[in-house]
Formats: C-alpha cells, structure tokens, sequence
C-alpha cells in the first residue's frame, strides 16, 4: 500500500515550548521515509506520533544549527538499539562533515546501523526511487544550507487553477502526477498550496 504522509514532530525552532518541540519532519513517500532536521527529542517525538525507528531511511539536515540536528545522537542510536536491518543514508551539507561526525558519535553505544554518509557540496539531485527524485538547492542563511525536494515525474495532468475542470485526467485516473498535487493510488488528488 502507498503510504504517503508528512509528520510534523516539532516546530518550535531554537527554543522548545510546553507544546512544541524543536525541528522535525518525516515524510513518508512509498517505501521511502525521509527525516528532516531532526532537533533535540525529535526520538521521543517519533514515539508520540507513533512512527518506529524502522521508517527512517534518509536523514536530511539542512544545515548543522542545534535545532535542525541535535537529534540526530538519539535517532541513530534508537535505530541501532532496534537493530533496523536497511542502510541509512544522510545527507548534509559538506562543510558539516565533522559536525555530523560528532553527532554520530556522541556518546559510547553498540553501533550496528548501516549510515551512509552522503555530504552535499552543489545543488542538484541527491538520491531518486522508482517515483521520485530528491534534490537540493543552497539556501541563503548564516552558515552553509540546503534546502530539499522531493519531485515527481511529469505526466500529464491539468492547471490546477482550472481545477476540477471536466475532462481534467486527475480526476479519473488511479494516479496523478501532476507537480502541484498530492497523489494517492486510486483516489482524489488534494491540493498542495
Ligand atoms: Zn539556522
């Protein structure tokens, strides 16, 4: 079944609040579920939301300020913990190298994960699947950043300021590509924006 979802496990930025924790997204996109800037508790934050570790496969850091990575210590030690069995790849921005080096390696535990580190040093694609293409673009911030998206091929599909003009593809068809969409196999399209 395709499983495609956007977790937003914190949003508070620098300073946590009662409510809201620091960064954290997961996307889950098919068989994919892309971690981004995970900030301090963001482990805890997957429990409450009841995602386990296993769902990870990428961690996407934009850039190396505490509240878009201090979680990565807890998460890749949750996934070790749970002997999750598939690679683990992450991506950050080159500079960072060290930084994430020091994250990795925070603190003494049994590490068996498969984390690929994969640093970002130009804009462009970073990774693709069957259905989607992950790319990043630098971003203007005061230390080195990356933005990322996840793209889908281009098929057909109608303007969605016509939406839903008749005979539009979307509205019939088991799937839509079209980029300003969310898809979901053999349902409607929702809008994005
Ligand atoms: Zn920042």
């Amino acid at each position: 079944m395709t499983v495609r979802e956007l977790v937003v496990l914190g949003t508070a930025s620098q300073a946590p609040t009662r409510t809201r924790n620091h960064n954290g997204y997961l996307l889950r996109w098919d068989g994919e579920g892309l971690l981004f800037d995970p900030g301090e508790g963001t482990q805890r934050q997957l429990l409450l939301a009841g995602v386990p570790s296993s769902a990870v496969t990428r961690i996407c850091l934009t850039h190396f300020h505490g509240d878009h990575c201090l979680g990565v210590p807890g998460v890749v030690q949750r996934m070790s913990l749970d002997r999750v069995a598939h690679p683990v790849a992450a991506h950050f921005p080159a500079s960072g190298r060290e930084y994430f080096g020091r994250l990795r390696a925070a603190s003494v535990f049994h590490d068996v994960l498969d984390l690929r580190e994969e640093p970002l040093s130009t804009d462009g694609p970073v990774a693709s699947g069957p259905s989607w293409t992950l790319e990043a673009r630098r971003l203007d911030h005061l230390v080195e950043s990356f933005g990322y998206r996840l793209v889908e091929p281009t098929a057909g599909g109608c303007c969605p300021r016509s939406w839903p003009a008749p005979g539009c593809p979307a509205r019939t068809s088991a799937g839509c590509s079209a980029p300003d969409r969310w898809t979901s196999a053999g349902g409607p399209c929702g809008w994005t924006r």
